[in-house]
């Protein structure tokens, strides 16, 4: 199934991409991909984007945020000067900045002039880039890695760019990219138009981005709230570390998922999970920062393609990837914070689809499952998989006085894994 046209027909009653202010040969891309109409963030970020300004936009993972912004940018290329790179978009991933460098293509595909547009990322080879730069390029979806190399060797000038994007802006604002993102942010005009979009944006982000925003206008759609819940299941098992590969395996089978993203928190954890799921005749591959380029870019590809049925990664995959029919996502080890929980979700249940989304959730882990689900006001039912009973219980919170309350371990708990063991 090709990305795009699903669940079009949930957004009724809105006005066309063309009162939008979209010209033709966008319009006409849109319409042959499916979508019948604007979603609700692109009815306000289009025509915010083609006034100019700074923008900000929250929305649901999952709600058309990239063609909400890369309309208006391509709209604006088919003017003006032709060969300066006059937009770039920076994301957190290789495998997102190939993505949008695929919309890009899909959107702009009737314009004429057709602005050219480049994805530069670390991994590929940097001679390849260089050359791919002569002869001028209209628009850059780029990680801030692979920019700066270029441009810090004078192949590229970033002086002419009047509209800078960041995609995932609240992870490319966190400490991890801040000093890549402050040698971009140097070399940029003063005057340009800036536009931050995420399906999280908490307090904090909110104030460094707008430290460096003039006069914004902020859009938020139930950003950091749950994408459509009702297209997503969400369900939590509770079994004990050890079991989880087995009863990753059986689910597989039992829920006949024939397309499944597992979320491990290490990356030697998904080469692990990968070697067990082959065991059992379960094509898989892995996905995490240490592969060279093209080994990831072939997983994500043969995972896309159909030809293998499980990917296991880090929380790489968590951002942004767009991956049609994938029918569950599984949290094998819990994300680290409510917000990678939102948006490892999101990679499911996507333009309309249905999904669903499971959580092992083991007696290390049990506390802090819980806080990500008082996050998001959510209170998922605990599940026992038949021959997959935790026997592990929470371990026994001492009582500072010494006494045996506040022990919990519950009775029921303590017959529960009685029983599993009779059974093994
Ligand atoms: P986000 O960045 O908000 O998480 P994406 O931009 O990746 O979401 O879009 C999610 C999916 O929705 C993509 O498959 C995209 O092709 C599709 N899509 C975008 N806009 C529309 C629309 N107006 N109608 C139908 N599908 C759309
Ligand atoms: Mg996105």
């Amino acid at each position: 199934m090709s990305r795009g046209a699903r669940g079009a027909g949930c957004y009724s009653g809105r006005v066309s991409f063309s009162e939008l202010g979209l010209d033709s040969p966008l319009c006409r891309a849109v319409t042959e991909l499916g979508y019948l109409e604007p979603t609700p963030v692109q009815e306000q970020l289009i025509p915010a984007l083609l006034a100019g300004g700074d923008v900000w936009a929250s929305a649901q993972t999952g709600s058309g945020k990239t063609a909400a912004y890369l309309l208006p940018i391509l709209q604006k290329l088919t003017s003006g000067r032709r060969y300066t790179l006059r937009a770039l978009v920076l994301v957190p991933t290789r495998e997102l900045a190939a993505q949008v460098g695929e919309d890009v293509a899909r959107y702009g595909k009737f314009l004429s002039p057709r602005p050219v547009h480049r994805v530069l990322v670390g991994g590929g080879s940097l001679d390849v880039q260089r050359l791919a730069l002569r002869g001028g390029v209209d628009l850059i979806v780029a990680t801030p890695g692979r920019l700066l190399d270029l441009v810090e060797r004078n192949e590229l000038s970033l002086r002419d760019v009047e509209t800078f994007v960041l995609d995932e802006a609240d992870r490319m604002l966190s400490l991890g990219f801040a000093d890549e993102l402050a040698r971009v942010l140097e070399r940029l005009p003063v005057r340009r138009q800036n536009v931050m979009l995420s399906a999280t944006f908490g307090p904090k982000v909110q104030v460094l981005a707008k430290g460096w925003l003039i006069d914004p206008r902020g859009i938020n759609l139930d950003g950091g709230a749950m994408p459509d819940t009702s297209a997503i299941v969400q369900r939590a098992i509770e079994v004990d570390a050890g079991k989880r590969t087995r009863l990753l395996r059986s689910l597989i089978r039992s829920e006949q998922w024939d397309r499944v993203l597992v979320f491990v928190a290490t990356r030697q954890a998904t080469e692990a999970v990968v070697r067990e799921l082959e065991k059992a005749d379960i094509s898989a591959r892995a996905l995490h920062g240490d592969l060279g380029s093209t080994t990831r870019a072939g997983a994500l590809d043969a995972f896309v393609a159909g030809d293998i049925r499980v990917l296991v990664a880090t929380d790489l995959a968590a951002r942004g990837l767009d991956i049609a029919a994938l029918a569950a996502v599984v949290n094998y080890d819990l994300p680290r914070s409510p917000a990678d929980y939102l948006h490892r979700v999101g990679r499911t249940g996507r333009a309309g689809e249905s999904g669903v989304d499971v959580s092992f959730v083991t007696a290390d882990s049990a506390a802090h499952f819980r806080v990500i689900e008082k996050h998001h006001r959510i209170a998922l039912e605990r599940e026992h998989v038949a021959g997959f009973e935790p026997v592990d219980v929470a371990a026994p919170v001492l009582d500072p006085h010494g006494g045996k309350k506040g022990l919990r371990v519950s009775k029921k708990d303590k017959l529960r894994a009685a029983a599993a063991r009779l059974k093994r």
